[in-house]
């Protein structure tokens, strides 16, 4: 705790004599500029401010129609943002500011993995999970589903993610060539920006860590199982070796994974200064379908007060994720945010895939982002008709909410792999059907479960544990339309009382689902 208090108190400082300044290092790439023209600004305006600062084109963005330029020498990143300020044309010009990736890997690991499904076995709490087990009961993952994970890379060989990670079909490794055409050369499992050509190769072991937590091959004896134990994992390397990368690159790699029609992207990096670019581009990754997971940061401070970026953007696309410990609390270090931050998954001690075949452990907000990552994976496989803001909602709607994340998080909660993937959360507006409140609940000895048709039909109430076997059946019949209830006596089919614990109760109706969680307490 003192540490993070410590650290609290130091930040502000550090954040304060990073900020841009006259004569002072600052954290942007000098001679390096971001530059949005406004929507009229021909190619004579545009060539106008190239010589006026003696600036060439070292990267174009077409999905917000935005350059980064190499400046002249001579020309400071400080006085060309002043002299663009204002002018007709330009929308705005800002500095390529840094980011960069947290936390360092241990070298034991534990035989468990606590937050995937904790029984105590790391000395934590049982129960503090994300309940993935019982998620995996029902749905393991969509083979065809791509990731985005931009980060330092991905060992693409690894045993546990060589299944999972995505092959362009239509790219021959090495030609230098742009086979298929979507103008990335030799782009066959994603694509390096930090360093300009077709190998995202991790070259640092953030990224590797990252893809093993959404998805390490699961089910196949060695390793780790990842939240999905199936998907496309697409390398987008935007960090270096040293574990630092820029916005441009950032863009990028959004820019790319815009082009592969990815929905669905990991950012576990953080930068400290606001970049209008950047947020332009999750804009217009959400305009175009894609769901994007961020990392609180890693400084134990609050991201209402002091912002991290881009977890700390306003947009309907971004899940803010901060960072909780197997003994349910917020994980020592993590950035939070009662506003600014949507939950918390587990970040603690999380062991994953390593670069060179290996298992390591590594703490932080991004392994607890990969973790929300991996859920909404699931959840848009299941549900492929939602947006990527219904996702979200979905997402959030499924936390468990926990004391200790009071005013700490937006929801109070902690990541359900259950909830968000199988269950119908929240009222109707998902299923279209009406599964009302049970009372009451928690119960010890019976419980009535409230429903209501919009037509008389057949109808099935069931109830599940929480391991997704199925207990018992309350209704398998024509009913009536209207309000009505079902009692459950806590018995399974057999006539047995059921073990204390968290139950589902699902209404089935002419193919739709709605669930409801019963509390057993005996
Ligand atoms: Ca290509």
């Amino acid at each position: 705790m003192s540490r993070s208090i410590a650290l609290a108190a130091l930040l502000p400082l550090v954040f304060c004599s990073l900020l841009p300044a006259r004569g002072e290092s600052a954290p942007y790439v000098p001679g390096r500029l971001l530059v949005k023209f406004r929507p009229g600004a021909d190619g004579a305006a545009r060539a106008a401010v190239a010589t006026e600062l003696g600036a060439t084109t070292l990267r174009r963005f077409t999905l917000i129609d935005a350059e980064c330029m190499k400046l002249g020498a001579g020309v400071s990143v400080e006085q060309a943002v002043e002299r663009l300020r204002g002018r007709p044309g330009v929308e705005y010009a800002e500095p390529d500011y840094e980011l960069r990736v947290e936390g360092a890997p241990n070298d034991e690991w534990f035989p468990y993995l606590w937050s995937l499904d904790n029984t105590g076995q790391t000395g934590g709490t049982p129960g503090a999970d994300i309940h993935a087990v019982q998620a995996w009961d029902v749905f393991t993952g969509d083979p065809h589903l791509k990731i985005g994970v931009i980060d330092t890379g991905i060992d693409y060989t690894h045993p546990d993610l060589v299944a999972n990670v995505w092959t362009n079909p239509g790219e021959i490794p090495d030609n230098g060539l742009d086979d298929d055409g979507n103008g990335y050369v030799d782009d066959v499992h994603g694509y390096d920006f930090a360093n300009g050509d077709g190998d995202p190769f991790d070259d640092h072991s953030h990224g590797t860590m990252v893809a093993g937590i959404i998805a390490g091959k699961g089910d196949n004896l060695i390793g780790v199982p990842g939240v999905c134990w199936q998907a496309q994992l697409v390398a987008i390397k935007v960090i270096t070796y040293n574990g630092y990368g820029t916005i441009d690159a950032a863009i990028a790699g959004l820019e790319y994974a815009v082009t592969l029609g990815i929905k669905l992207t990991n950012n576990s990096y953080v930068a400290q200064s606001y970049s209008q670019a950047l947020l332009d581009a999750i804009n217009a990754a959400r305009a175009a379908g894609c769901l994007f997971v961020a990392a609180a940061g890693n400084g134990g401070s609050n991201n209402d007060q002091d912002p991290r970026y881009p977890a700390s953007y306003n947009s309907a696309n971004i899940i803010a994720v901060t960072s909780s410990d197997n003994v349910d609390g917020v994980a020592l270090g993590a950035n939070y945010g009662p506003t600014s931050v949507d939950l918390a998954a587990p970040g603690v001690d999380i062991i994953s895939t390593f670069p060179d075949s290996m298992y390591r452990t590594m703490s932080g907000t991004s392994m607890a982002t990969a973790y929300v990552t991996g859920v909404c994976a699931l959840a848009m496989g299941q549900h492929p008709e939602l947006t990527a803001p219904e996702i979200k909602g979905r997402v959030l709607a499924a936390v468990d909410v926990e004391p200790y994340l009071t005013r700490k998080v937006l929801t109070n909660g902690r990541l359900n792999a259950f909830t968000a993937t199988v269950a119908d959360v929240g009222p109707e507006t998902i299923s279209g059907i009406a599964l009302g409140r049970a009372f009451p609940n928690p119960f010890v000895e019976r419980t009535r479960i409230a429903f209501d048709l919009p037509h008389p039909g057949h109808a099935t109430i069931e109830v599940f544990a929480a391991n997704g076997r199925r207990v018992a059946v309350l209704a398998d019949r024509v009913l009536g339309a209207g309000p009505q209830s079902v009692e459950w006596d806590g018995l399974d089919a057999g006539r047995r009382p059921c073990a204390s614990g968290v139950y589902w109760a699902r209404l089935g109706f002419e193919g739709r689902r709605a669930s409801r969680r019963l509390v057993l307490m005996r």
